[in-house]
């Protein structure tokens, strides 16, 4: 483990390490890491304090002044490199991630590599800032807008991605100009740390100020409260629980800062009566199972046609019973423990509520233990029939529980007309959820499918067909609606976020029109 620290620059022990703004700092309190896989120590963290935030937050302004002025396709080329010395750690920052999370090694470097695809869209999209032109009204006028870095963007990221929700902000904003001051995740600070000595060899490397990738390190008060509120922050993109993205559109809301909220999920997936089960049943286990169900999309609800449910119920049985659960280091190893006692206490109150609220385990779910579980994290994943009215379906509990909730008749529907009703009936159980994240169906029929997808289907970020919930490509969009928040990270044209616009007329005639015609003292 000490090699492994070592090989990322990193001790046991990181005093003054906290923080940084292009030099290491941290006089605070001093956090302690240990690992979900055994519930040993890993090391700590010596945080910062409210005035080490404060200067922080300084220096990333200072930083963002001459940032901005580099041309994008430079800053491109420096987000670039990041991605390369990201591939040159894949293995060892992925092995911190297993380490500190619990998620299986596969999945650590997974994220890390979701870091490398991010930087490569990045440093492409760094040519592409494009802004529109528009024909003006008036003779001898061109309007067009064009796009500007915004400033200091605060990063809040939550314990189940520790790395990857950083990158997807932090390379981002770099290329559009801003710089960024990040708030990890409490549990996982080590791989923070480990994040940012790396991005700081890049900036050293290139001359470049290394403050334009800030770490403030800190608890809720010293350091959370306090972006949320700083007016010299005009974007906080913040990751975690709904009840967090309810403080952050509250307190940032106030002073008319802008939000980028990445919220809590309750996905489902929807089993058709023309389902391919095979694919179906593969892509709700590792929905459901994957990451210990520590994803914001997670498959956490399965809603499948009646004609279906027992041939399905029989095939998710017989997959769970062969998901080996253990150490994550582990190359057979699918599903590691869960991130704390806390989570494995949430999981286990939310099962405890199941019978009284007409609900069935039918399987799964008890704590194991014994010599192979060390550390208290490790479940068996639980599935539970429920139907859509429970108030338990309606909340995300951060576990591998998945709901099965029946829909439809007990036959495939006769003709379109059934077929569409039985369908509506199955995306109003989805969509009536508070959150809206990810979604999708499994269905060859293509009614079924473009119903799903059209107005009056799934509610959520992201729909799929044939393929699960679960996971992600950067180059989509990636958010979700109500409770989730309504921010779109990543992909796409998220990048616009992390930039303000401005929309530009200019007059090259000799006169002074005005617009609508409108006439004023002629
Ligand atoms: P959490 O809400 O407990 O914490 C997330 C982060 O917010 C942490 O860094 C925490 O210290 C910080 N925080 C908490 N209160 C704060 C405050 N008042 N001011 C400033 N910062 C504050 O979430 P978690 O348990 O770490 O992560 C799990 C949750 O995150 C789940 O709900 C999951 O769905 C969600 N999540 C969403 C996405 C997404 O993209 N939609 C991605 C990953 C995780």
């Amino acid at each position: 483990m000490n090699d492994l620290l070592k090989s990322l620059g990193l001790d046991a022990a990181n005093p003054n390490a906290g923080g940084f703004d292009g030099a290491w700092c941290g006089g605070g309190p001093v956090l302690e890491v240990a690992t979900p896989i055994d519930g040993s120590r890993i090391g700590s963290v010596r945080q910062v304090t409210a005035a080490e935030y404060d200067r922080i937050v300084d220096r990333a302004s200072e930083a963002f002044r001459s940032w901005r002025m580099v041309p994008a396709p430079k800053r491109g080329e420096v987000v670039r490199q990041l991605g390369d010395r990201l591939r040159a750690k894949k293995a060892a920052l992925g092995a911190l991630v297993t380490l500190e999370m619990g998620k299986i090694t596969a999945e650590g470097e997974g994220e890390v590599q979701e870091m490398i695809d991010i930087c490569d869209f990045a440093c492409g999209l760094s040519r592409q800032l494009y802004g529109l032109t528009m024909h003006s009204e008036r003779p001898r006028h061109r309007m067009y807008e064009q796009w500007h870095p915004l400033g200091v963007v605060g990063i809040i990221s939550a314990f189940n991605f520790p790395v990857a929700v950083w990158s997807w902000n932090a390379a981002l904003a770099a290329v559009c100009g801003d710089t960024t001051v990040w708030k990890p995740a409490p549990k996982t600070p080590l791989s923070a740390l480990a994040t940012i000595r790396i991005a700081e060899e890049v900036c050293r490397a290139n001359a470049v100020d290394p403050a334009i990738f800030s770490l403030a390190m800190g608890d809720v008060a010293a350091v959370g409260e306090r972006m949320l509120a700083d007016r010299r922050i005009p974007l906080v993109s913040a990751t975690g629980s709904c009840r967090l993205g309810y403080r952050v559109a509250e307190v940032v809301g106030k002073r008319l800062g802008r939000t980028l909220l990445e919220l809590g999920g309750n996905n489902a997936i929807i089993v058709t009566s023309y389902a391919d089960l095979n694919l179906a049943a593969r892509a709700i286990v590792f929905g459901a199972v994957g990451t210990a169900g520590q994803r914001c999309t997670s498959t956490r609800r399965v809603i499948v046609h009646r004609a279906m449910q027992a041939e399905l119920m029989k095939r998710l049985a017989a997959a769970y019973e062969t998901v080996r659960i253990g150490d994550p280091r582990k190359s057979d190893t699918l599903m590691g423990p869960l991130v704390s006692g806390d989570s494995v206490d949430m999981m286990q109150a939310a099962l405890r509520r199941v019978p009284a609220e007409g609900g069935r385990v039918v399987y799964g779910g008890d704590v194991l233990r014994g010599p192979q579980y060390p550390g208290g994290g490790y479940v068996k994943p639980a599935i539970v029939e429920a139907t859509p009215s429970m108030a338990l379906v309606k909340e995300e509990t951060f576990a591998p529980i998945l709901y099965v909730i029946p829909y439809g008749g007990t036959a495939r529907p006769a003709d379109a007309a059934a077929l569409e009703r039985e369908l509506l009936e199955a995306i109003a159980i989805q969509n009536d959820v508070p959150q809206g994240l990810s979604s999708a169906i499994f269905s060859h029929h293509q009614m079924e499918t473009e119903l799903f997808l059209s107005h009056v289907g799934s509610d959520c970020g992201i729909a799929n067909v044939n393929i699960g919930t679960s996971g992600a490509e950067i180059g989509g969009a990636f958010g979700g609606e109500k409770e989730t928040g309504g921010g779109r990270e990543s992909g796409s044209d998220s990048w616009r976020s992390y930039m303000r616009r401005q929309t530009n007329t200019m007059n090259w005639s000799a006169e002074l029109p005005l617009a609508q015609g409108i006439k004023f003292g002629e």
